[in-house]
C-alpha cells in the first residue's frame, strides 16, 4: 500500500475520490473545494480500512500518519485534543463508497475527559460539558468498548428515575456527574479497565472500531440485499466538532434542495434549536419546517438556501445536506445526493432538463424503472404506521384492502356486489380466474412469481402476495391463520404487492397519478430504445389498456383465457364427444365465439402486430375437480354426465401437466382444435379489413420441440387459411421457443417459422427444472439466500443457462431464417434487469403484461444507454 493515501485532509481530495474517501469523505473534500463552511478534517481512507480488515490491526506507520493528521487539525483549530484551555472535541464517522445508511458506526465528542470536559465547562457551561462527556461514554462505551447498549442504558434510567425527570436532557449538572460516574464503573466492572482518558488512545481505538464495524451482521446484511461488494471498506471522517446544542443561537437539521417527497423546487427540510444532530433523528423533540429557520434565524436560512443551491448546480442533482448552527455560525456537515419518491424523481428529472441542468439522456437515466412502477401502482401509504402479520413474493404491484374470502365464487359474488374482497387461496387454478377478475387482490400460500395467480393479476393490473407458506387455510372453519393469529373470512386485510406485505385491517393508500412528465419521460425513452415493447394481453379491455401505456403490439395472447367461463361446457362437450360429428358441433360453437373475441382484440390494436398463441392447456384443466366427482361417485350421487366427465378426467389427468399433453402436443392428437382456432382469427381479420381496418395477424405455435413438429403445426395453419379464404390478410406464422430442444433446434425450426418467441418462463422450468408452479415459492428463495442462485430465475433471466440458451438460440435462428423476427413473451419481457440483457442479444421486441409497459420502454432506453456508454 501507497502511505500518501491511506490519511488525506479533506482540502487534498474531491468528489471523483469517492472509492478511496468514501462518499462521505469525498463530498467533504468536495465542499472544502468550493469555499464551503465545513469544519476541518481529514479521511482515513477504504484503503487503510482494507488493510485493517486484513491485518486485525492498525498499523503504527499509519497511526504516525494519522497524528501528524491531528496536529494539522490542532493548529488550524487554534485548539488541541485534550486541552484545559481550548479543548478540541472531533466526529469519527463512516463514509463507504456506496450509500450504507446507519449500517456502521459513528463516536462523537471525542477528545473529552476529566481535563477537556473542565475546558470545555469554562467556555460554555458546566451542565454543556458534562453533557456531552455524558454522550461521548455512552457511544465509546457500546462502540468501541463493547458494552451492552441495554445495560448502558439501565444505568441511565436508574440516574433519571433517582432525579425524578422524564430523560437525560432534564438531569442537571451535578446528576450528570453522577451518571458519568456510574457509568465508568460500569465500563471498568466489564471491561476491567477504565475508559481511556487520552484523547489520542480514544481516537486510534475509535477509528479502529468503526472500520471493524463494517463487518458487523447489520452492514454485511445491508450489502447482501443491495448488491454491495464486502471488499469495498469505508473511510473514517475525523472532523471538529461544531455544537448545534450550544443555546438559543445554536441549531441542528437536514435539508434538501428540493421536496425528496413531491419534488417540488423548494429547499424543504427540519430543523431543531439547542440540539445535537442524533436528537433530530430520535425524534426526542417535534422538529421545525425549514420555512420557520426564516423568521427564527433570517441571515442562516439565507446562507443555508444559497449553499443548497449552490451545491445543486454543483451536483447537477438534488442534495441531501445536514448542517449545524453553532453560536450563530452555519456549518455544513454533509452533503449526499437527495433519495426521492418515485414522484419527485420524475418531476425532479424533468424540471431539470426545463433549467437547463442535465440533458435527456440524464433525464432518462435518473429515473428508475422502480419508479415507474411505482408511478402507476397504489401503495401502502409510507407516512402511515401498520403491523405486518406475514410476508410473501412481491407477485404483483399494487395495494389493496378488502375483506377476506377464501373461494373464488364467493369472491365473484360479492366482487360483483361492490363489494372490496382480497382472495386468499392456497394457490388458483384457471377455476379461479373469476374470482380474481373480481377481487381487489390476491393472497396465495404456494406458488412463484410465475404461478397462476401471479401471472393472472399482473395482467389484470392487480396485487398479489405469492408464495407466503405461513398461510394455513381451514376452509371447514372459514379461516386463515399466520402462527397464532386467526383471521376470519369477512375480516379486512390489506396487501401490497410490490413489498409483499400483509396486514390485518385496513391501510391508507396513495392513488398513482401518471401526469405530463410521466408521458414526456417515457417519450423521451421512446427516443432512446432500441427494443421494440410489446403487451401480453388476452382480451380487448387488456390491449386497451397496453394501447394507453405505450404497447406497439400484443407479443401474447393466451388463447386458453378464452375458453373459460361460460365457454367451458362447449370445451367439455369437445373433450367428452364420443364421435367426430358432435367433436365438429362443439368446435363451431366455439369457433364462433373465439371470432368475436378476436375481432374485439383486433380492433383493440388495429394497425400493430397481434401475436395469437394457439390453445396451450391441457384439456384436464378444463375438467371439473377430481376429487369432488369421487366423492359423489361414493355417495351414489353422480348422474350420467357427471359419471362421463370423471371418465374423461380420468382419462386427461397427468402426473406431470406442464410436460404432458399440452400446447402444440395436444394438436397432434386434434389438429381441428388448432383449424378451428385460426379460422376464427382470420375471419375475424378479414371482418376488420372489410370494416376498412388495418389487422396484422402473427399465429404462433406453443411449446414446439423440432422442425419437423414445427412444419406439421404451420401446416394446419396454411390449410385452415386456406379454408377461409384467408390470402388477403397480413399473416405471419411462428413458433415459442420455450423448450431446451426448441432452442437447440432453433435453426430447423427457424427455416419453417417466420418468427420465434421465447417463453422464458417453460424455458426456465425445463432448464433448471424447477416446477414455476410448484417449487418457485419454496425452493427458489432459499436458493438465492443462500447465495445457491445469484437471482430467481423466473424474475430475472438466468443468464448462465436460460439466457446461454438464448443466445446459441438467436445465433442458429438467424441461421435458419436471416431476417427471423426475434422476441420474447415470458414473464422476464417485463424485467428491468432481463431487458437489458434481451436487448444486448439483439432481440427485436419483449412483450410483457399491459402495467409493465412503460417499465419496459424505460428499462430498454437505459439498455440502449449503457450500450452507448460502454462503447464510449
Ligand atoms: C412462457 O412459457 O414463457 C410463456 C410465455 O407461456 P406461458 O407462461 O403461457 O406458459
Ligand atoms: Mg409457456
Amino acid at each position: 500500500m501507497t502511505d500518501a493515501t491511506d490519511v488525506q485532509a479533506f482540502e487534498d481530495g474531491s468528489a471523483e475520490d469517492r472509492e478511496l474517501l468514501g462518499g462521505k469523505g469525498a463530498n467533504l473534500a468536495e465542499m472544502v473545494g468550493l469555499g464551503l463552511p465545513v469544519p476541518p478534517g481529514f479521511t482515513v481512507t477504504t484503503e487503510a480500512c482494507r488493510e485493517y480488515l486484513r491485518t486485525g490491526e492498525l498499523a503504527d506507520d499509519l497511526w504516525e500518519r494519522i497524528e501528524h493528521q491531528v496536529d494539522a487539525l490542532e493548529e488550524k483549530m487554534g485548539r488541541t485534543l485534550g486541552d484545559v484551555e481550548a479543548p478540541l472535541l472531533v466526529s469519527v464517522r463512516s463514509g463507504a463508497p456506496a450509500s450504507m445508511p446507519g449500517m456502521m458506526d459513528t463516536v462523537l465528542n471525542l477528545g473529552i475527559g476529566s481535563v477537556a470536559e473542565e475546558g470545555l465547562a469554562a467556555e460554555t457551561d458546566e451542565r454543556f460539558a458534562r453533557d456531552a462527556h455524558r454522550r461521548f461514554v455512552e457511544m465509546f462505551g457500546e462502540i468501541v468498548l463493547g458494552i451492552d447498549a441495554d445495560a448502558l442504558a439501565g444505568v441511565r434510567d436508574e440516574v433519571v428515575a433517582d432525579a425524578g425527570v422524564d430523560d437525560a436532557s432534564e438531569l442537571d449538572a451535578d446528576q450528570l456527574a453522577d451518571l458519568i460516574g456510574r457509568e465508568r464503573d460500569l465500563v471498568r466492572g466489564e471491561t476491567g479497565e477504565d475508559l481511556p482518558d487520552d484523547p489520542r488512545e480514544q481516537l486510534r481505538a475509535a477509528i479502529a472500531a468503526v472500520f471493524g464495524s463494517w463487518d458487523n451482521d447489520r452492514a454485511r446484511n445491508y450489502r447482501r440485499m443491495e448488491g454491495i461488494p464486502d471488499d469495498l471498506g469505508t473511510a473514517v471522517n475525523v472532523q471538529a466538532m461544531v455544537f448545534g446544542n450550544r443555546g438559543q443561537d445554536s441549531a441542528t437539521g437536514v435539508a434538501f434542495s428540493r421536496d425528496p417527497s413531491t419534488g417540488e423546487p423548494r429547499p424543504y427540510g427540519d430543523w431543531l434549536r439547542d440540539a445535537q444532530g442524533e436528537d433530530v433523528v430520535a425524534g426526542i423533540r417535534a422538529t421545525e419546517d425549514l420555512a420557520d429557520l426564516a423568521d427564527e434565524m433570517p441571515e442562516i436560512h439565507a446562507q443555508l438556501t444559497d449553499i443548497l443551491q449552490r451545491l445543486e448546480e454543483h451536483y447537477r442533482d438534488v442534495q441531501d445536506v445536514e448542517f449545524t448552527v453553532e453560536d450563530g455560525t452555519l456549518w455544513i456537515l454533509q452533503t449526499r445526493t437527495g433519495k426521492r419518491s418515485a414522484q419527485a424523481a420524475l418531476r425532479i428529472a424533468v424540471d431539470l432538463v426545463d433549467e437547463g441542468v442535465i440533458d435527456e439522456d440524464e433525464a432518462v437515466r435518473r429515473v428508475s424503472p422502480d419508479d415507474i412502477d411505482r408511478l402507476l401502482h397504489p401503495q401502502f401509504d409510507p407516512e402511515v404506521d401498520y403491523e405486518v402479520l406475514t410476508t410473501g413474493l412481491a407477485a404483483s404491484p399494487g395495494a389493496a384492502s378488502g375483506e377476506v374470502v377464501l373461494t373464488a365464487d364467493e369472491a365473484a359474488r360479492r366482487g360483483r356486489d361492490g363489494d372490496a374482497v382480497i382472495l386468499v387461496r392456497i394457490e388458483t387454478s384457471p377455476d379461479d380466474v373469476h374470482g380474481l377478475d373480481a377481487a381487489r387482490g390476491v393472497l396465495t400460500a404456494r406458488g412463484g412469481l410465475v404461478s397462476h395467480a401471479a401471472i393472472v393479476a399482473r395482467s389484470l393490473g392487480k396485487p398479489a402476495v405469492c408464495g407466503a407458506d405461513e398461510v394455513t387455510i381451514d376452509l371447514d372453519a372459514k379461516t386463515f391463520q399466520v402462527g397464532d393469529v386467526t383471521v376470519s373470512e369477512g375480516e379486512v386485510i390489506s396487501l401490497d404487492g410490490a413489498t409483499g406485505e400483509v396486514v390485518v385491517g385496513e391501510v391508507d393508500l396513495v392513488e398513482p397519478r401518471p401526469e405530463e412528465r410521466f408521458h414526456l419521460l417515457l417519450r423521451w425513452a421512446d427516443e432512446r430504445r432500441r427494443l421494440g415493447v410489446r403487451a401480453n394481453a388476452d382480451t380487448a379491455d387488456d390491449a386497451a389498456t397496453a394501447r394507453e401505456f405505450g404497447a406497439e403490439g400484443i407479443g401474447l395472447c393466451r388463447t386458453e383465457h378464452m375458453f373459460l367461463g361460460d365457454r367451458v361446457p362447449l370445451v367439455r362437450r369437445f373433450v367428452l364427444a364420443s364421435d367426430d360429428d358432435e367433436r365438429t358441433d362443439a368446435l363451431r360453437e366455439l369457433e364462433s365465439v373465439q371470432e368475436e373475441d378476436f375481432a374485439a382484440l383486433l380492433e383493440a390494436m388495429d394497425g400493430l402486430p397481434v401475436t395469437v398463441r394457439l390453445l396451450d392447456a391441457p384439456l384436464h384443466e378444463f375438467l371439473p375437480d377430481t376429487e369432488e366427482l369421487v366423492a359423489a361417485d361414493a355417495t351414489g350421487d353422480l348422474d350420467d354426465e357427471g359419471a362421463a366427465l370423471l371418465d374423461a378426467v380420468r382419462t386427461w389427468a397427468e402426473v406431470n401437466p406442464m410436460l404432458g399433453t399440452r400446447a402444440v402436443r395436444l394438436a397432434v392428437l386434434h389438429p381441428e382444435l388448432y383449424r378451428m382456432q385460426v379460422r376464427a382469427l382470420v375471419k375475424a381479420a378479414e371482418r376488420r379489413r372489410g370494416d376498412g381496418g388495418d389487422p396484422h395477424v402473427q399465429i404462433m405455435i406453443p411449446l414446439v420441440i423440432n422442425g419437423p413438429e414445427t412444419a406439421a403445426a404451420i401446416g394446419w395453419v396454411r390449410e385452415a387459411i386456406d379454408e377461409v379464404d384467408g390470402e388477403g390478410v397480413d399473416v405471419s406464422i411462428g413458433a415459442m421457443i420455450e423448450t431446451p430442444s426448441a432452442a437447440l433446434l432453433a435453426e430447423e425450426i427457424a427455416g419453417e417459422a417466420q418468427f420465434l418467441s421465447f417463453g422464458t418462463n417453460d424455458l426456465t422450468q425445463m432448464t433448471l427444472g424447477f416446477s414455476r408452479d410448484d417449487v418457485a415459492g419454496r425452493v427458489v428463495q432459499p436458493y438465492v439466500d443462500q447465495g445457491l442462485l445469484p437471482v430467481d430465475p423466473f424474475q430475472s433471466v438466468h443468464e448462465d443457462t436460460v439466457g446461454r440458451l438464448v443466445r446459441s438460440a438467436v445465433a442458429s435462428g438467424r441461421r435458419g431464417r436471416e431476417d427471423v423476427d426475434l422476441g420474447i413473451c415470458g414473464e422476464h419481457g417485463g424485467d428491468p434487469d432481463s431487458i437489458r440483457f434481451f436487448h444486448d442479444v439483439g432481440l427485436a421486441y419483449v412483450s410483457c403484461s399491459p402495467f409493465r409497459v412503460p417499465v419496459a420502454r424505460l428499462a430498454a432506453a437505459h439498455a440502449a444507454l449503457a450500450e452507448r456508454d460502454d462503447d464510449r
